[in-house]
């Protein structure tokens, strides 16, 4: 099968198509012919060697698909059968023709989405449904500020926090993608890199705060966040794109607050935490995809051939996608 690896780690320009003997399927295992994959953050750090893959995970990149069941392994419980169509949760090995999966992180795919739109939803959507549910367990009527309101897992986080009852509001670095944020329900949006979104947040929550932040940004906007925080209110940090150096009072000014600093990963969770929370998303969410009519749409930013794999990269890194950039891997 055709593969995409990372001999010597660094830019796009290191990503090789390579021939690799198809994986079997272990104990609890499904083998999946992937028809497309889609692109995460976590892939660019990898790429650059700094976000090694969990032991005992493949070193493919990739932590999402979409396609068919091919083989079942042994010991497979679930009523499956070869030509299903189902997306899956991966910790590595995306980024190929065929990947095993154990059999508790698929999901079906919604009647009405295609390929392309199920790629786009394991990886983005179970991190934002987990931040919000499990980790800030938003309530009704609570306000959510969203940092890059565009992202794959910003796309995801709005519609949920809307489906959960509550108001999002968000942060983006163009007009463009606060626009497309709004699309998708939020109520208020801030340029960061126009102004501070301190006086917006203040102003949108009458000078409360806001409940929830959802934070991927970190050490660049600390400040900003611990003063547009409500008091006891909830801070999630799951990425730091702004870096992870903190200058300053962040203690007093958290303390000041009851603030609660939350934190957390997805890929080094645990099978049993990921297969529970694939539950609970299929359950409390995934039929929204397809109800009449439908609330919640994975946004697509494009679609790559797994040949333009690099440009694909390259797209992600330059801060240009609106939504998930997928690749397609099989037709
Ligand atoms: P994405 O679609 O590539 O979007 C990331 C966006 O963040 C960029 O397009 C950019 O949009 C904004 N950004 C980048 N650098 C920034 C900076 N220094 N300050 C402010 N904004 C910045 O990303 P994604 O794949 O959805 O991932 C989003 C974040 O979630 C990443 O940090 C990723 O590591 C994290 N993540 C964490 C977990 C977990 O389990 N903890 C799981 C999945 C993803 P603007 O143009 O708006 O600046």
């Amino acid at each position: 099968m055709r593969v995409v690896c990372v001999d010597v780690p660094g830019g796009p320009e290191n990503l090789l198509l390579r021939t690799v003997p198809i994986p079997q399927p272990k104990d609890g295992e499904v083998l999946i012919k992937v028809h497309a994959t889609a692109l995460n953050r976590a892939d660019l750090l990898q790429r650059r060697g700094l976000y090694p893959p969990p032991p005992g995970v493949s070193d493919i990149m990739g932590l999402e698909v979409s396609g068919t069941v091919d083989t079942l392994g042994p010991g497979v419980k679930r009523a499956l059968k070869p030509g299903d169509k189902v997306m899956a949760l991966l910790s590595g090995g995306g980024y190929a023709e065929y990947v095993a999966v154990q059999e508790e992180l698929l999901m079906p795919v919604p009647s009405n989405l295609t390929f392309y739109q199920a790629a786009s939803i394991p990886e983005a959507w179970l991190t934002a449904f987990q931040l919000l549910v499990l980790i800030a367990q938003v309530k009704q009527g609570e306000v959510v500020l969203v940092h890059a309101g565009a992202s794959g897992v910003g796309t995801a986080a709005v519609q949920l926090v809307r489906l959960f009852g509550g108001v999002p509001i968000v942060t983006a670095g163009s007009a463009e993608k606060l626009k497309l944020a709004e699309k998708l329900g939020a109520a208020a949006g801030f340029n960061y890199r126009e102004q501070s979104f301190v006086q917006g947040v203040h102003d949108f929550t009458q000078g409360r705060g806001a409940d929830v932040i959802l934070d991927c940004i970190g050490g660049s906007s600390w400040e900003q966040n611990v003063s547009s925080l409500a008091v006891d209110g909830r801070w999630v940090l799951y990425g730091a794109l702004g870096g992870k150096m903190v200058e300053g009072e962040l203690l007093g000014k958290l303390l000041s607050k009851r603030g609660h600093l939350l934190t957390s990963l997805l890929r080094s969770r645990s099978l049993q935490y990921k297969a529970d929370l694939v539950r609970a998303f299929s359950h409390k969410a995934l039929p929204y995809f397809s109800g009449q009519p439908s609330s919640l749409r994975p946004v697509i930013d494009s679609v790559y051939p797994m040949e333009d794999i690099a440009e694909a990269h390259t797209h992600m890194e330059a801060n240009r996608n609106m939504g998930k950039i997928v690749i397609s891997v099989t037709p």
